[in-house]
């Protein structure tokens, strides 16, 4: 705690409006360097852009972090990754980057959920999800997060196992869990975000495996598996998805941008699911698929 005499800390704001299609990409530079994680703003009108941003303390240090965040950023643009803007700085006190951090969450209703921030009194309005956003990816603001969660709730959970695969703040296994799975395992290769969704999952009373690591880390097989990733890293593991699914099991991808679509519903087709669902929003697919009821 600092004691009364000391100057209060002051913090720099860096904040990258980003294409959607960049918003993972600028997220993990940002996250490299920001106190308590990043935050991402998610704009009303689809027009604008997304704004991530991370806070780091105000010493000797920052100069060095908005380099190598700047170095990064230009790196990305290098890439073609969707249009990234600026990097834009900003000094702030203690008590206004608080008060700016909690503001980036409010209280919201998703399907038949609703997820409130652990600081919130509100009155839940359907099936609560407290989150402490520690912070990790998952506060229930981002497009990819509620088509997850509006999928969740169109599914019969009870009685079944269910995998969240990258769960960021543990939002969807938490979800998962409500809506009456018996067993829900969330992974992550992040350990800050296995620790977020691990204290998430206490928060809401809910039994969560949590662990890190990624679909290959996790045996046997689920009847739901929820995967809100990027489309290359879906590409990418797409054996491991398959092989992750119970007989006529369903598999819900997220996180890909529009242009990828094809391409992550034929990597999964060459592993034997057939796509059965499509959820178009702001730039963002969703696609859902069921495995072979016989091997
Ligand atoms: N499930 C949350 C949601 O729907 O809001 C968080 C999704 S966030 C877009 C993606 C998460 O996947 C991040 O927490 C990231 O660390 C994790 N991740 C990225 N690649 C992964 C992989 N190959 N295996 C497991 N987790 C991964």
């Amino acid at each position: 705690m600092r004691s009364a005499a000391a100057e209060p800390i002051r913090w720099i704001e860096i904040a990258v409006p980003s294409h959607p299609e960049a918003v993972e990409a600028v997220s993990e530079i940002l996250s490299r360097v920001g106190y308590n994680g990043i935050a991402v703003d998610v704009p009303l009108d689809a027009a604008q852009p997304h704004v991530v941003k991370a806070y780091v303390v105000y010493d000797h240090a920052a100069r060095i972090k908005v380099r190598r965040v700047k170095e990064a950023i230009g790196r990305l643009q290098a890439f073609g990754l969707g249009p990234v803007g600026d990097v834009a700085l900003r000094r702030i006190a203690d008590e206004d980057w608080l008060e700016s951090w909690k503001a980036q969450f409010t209280p919201i209703g998703i399907g038949p959920f609703f997820v409130r921030p652990s600081w919130s009194s509100a009155r839940a309005m359907g099936i609560e999800i407290v989150l402490d956003p520690g912070m990790a990816f998952g506060t229930g603001l981002h497009p990819t997060t509620r088509q997850c969660l509006e999928a969740l709730g169109e599914i019969d959970a009870r009685g079944r196992s269910v995998l969240d695969l990258g769960t960021g703040s543990g939002i969807l296994a938490i979800g998962a869990a409500k809506r009456g799975a018996t067993r829900v395992v969330a992974v992550d290769v992040d350990p800050l975000s296995v620790r977020a969704a691990t204290e998430n999952a206490r928060l809401n009373n809910v039994a969560v495996e949590v662990r890190e690591g990624s679909a290959a880390d996790v045996g046997g097989t689920f009847d739901v598996v929820l995967a809100n990733l990027v489309a290359d890293v879906l590409v990418a593991i797409a054996a491991d998805l398959a092989a992750r699914l119970a007989l006529g099991g369903t598999l819900v991808c997220a996180g890909i941008v529009a242009e990828k679509a094809q391409q992550v519903g034929d990597a999964l087709a060459s592993f034997g699911l057939t796509v059965t669902g499509r959820d178009d929003r702001e730039d963002w697919v969703r696609l859902a698929f069921t495995a072979p009821a016989a091997r």
